[in-house]
C-alpha cells in the first residue's frame, strides 16, 4: 500500500516525518511518501460564523488530489487549522470509509492548545494516532469498542491520549486483509 502525506498549508517537517515513520511501523506492507508540494488551505473551507474550517471541503480537495495521483492508494492530508463537521464542535480528522482520502488537523493536538507545556514527543504521538485512525477508516475499518485501540473514537484529547498508537488484533487483521486486497 502506497500512502502520500500531503501538507495542506505549511506544516512543521518534524511532525510529517514522525507520522511517516510511525505509519510504516503500524501497517503491514506500507510505503509512505511525504509529498513535496504544499496544497493551500482551500479558502472556501473557512466558515466566518464558526471561525473554523469545514473538514468536508478540505477532504474534497484531498479526494480530488488522490484521483489525479493514482500511484497512491491513500492520501493523508495534514492541516494546521481548526476543522469541524456541522454536527460537532470540532473534529481531529475525517476520512472516506472506505476510500482514498483522509485528513487530520494538528490544531487541537498541540500541548499548548490544551494548556500543557510544549512537548514535541506528545504532539507527534497524537498526530500519529489520529493519522493511523483516519487511514484505518480509508481501509474500511469502523470505530472499535476497545478504548486502547487506535480505532476507538476520540471525543476529546483525553481519549486520544488514552489509546495506544496501535491497532488491536482484530482491527490489525481487518487492515491487513484490506491492504492485501489492494494487490
Ligand atoms: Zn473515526
Ligand atoms: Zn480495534
Amino acid at each position: 500500500m502506497k500512502i502520500g502525506i500531503l501538507p495542506v498549508g505549511e506544516i512543521a517537517p518534524d511532525v510529517l516525518l514522525g507520522v511517516q515513520q510511525g505509519l510504516v511501523k503500524t501497517f503491514p506492507d506500507i510505503a509512505c511518501t511525504i509529498i513535496k508540494r504544499v496544497m493551500p488551505v482551500p479558502k472556501l473551507a473557512f466558515d466566518k460564523k464558526r471561525n473554523q474550517y469545514s473538514s468536508s471541503v478540505i477532504l474534497n480537495e484531498i479526494r480530488s488530489y488522490a484521483s489525479k495521483h493514482e500511484k497512491f492508494h491513500g492520501v493523508l492530508g495534514v492541516v494546521d487549522v481548526d476543522i469541524f463537521v456541522p454536527e460537532l464542535n470540532y473534529v481531529f480528522g475525517q476520512a472516506d470509509t472506505p476510500g482514498r482520502a483522509a485528513l487530520i488537523s494538528l490544531w487541537r493536538l498541540k500541548p499548548k492548545f490544551n494548556g500543557e507545556s510544549a512537548d514535541s514527543d506528545v504532539f507527534v504521538l497524537r498526530a500519529l494516532k489520529e493519522s493511523i485512525h483516519e487511514l484505518g477508516h480509508t481501509l474500511g475499518l469502523p470505530h472499535c469498542p476497545r478504548s486502547f485501540c487506535v480505532m476507538h473514537f476520540s471525543n476529546s484529547i483525553f481519549d486520544t491520549d488514552k489509546k495506544q498508537s496501535l491497532l488491536c488484533d482484530q482491527c490489525y487483521l481487518q487492515a491487513a486483509l484490506a491492504i492485501n486486497n489492494l494487490g
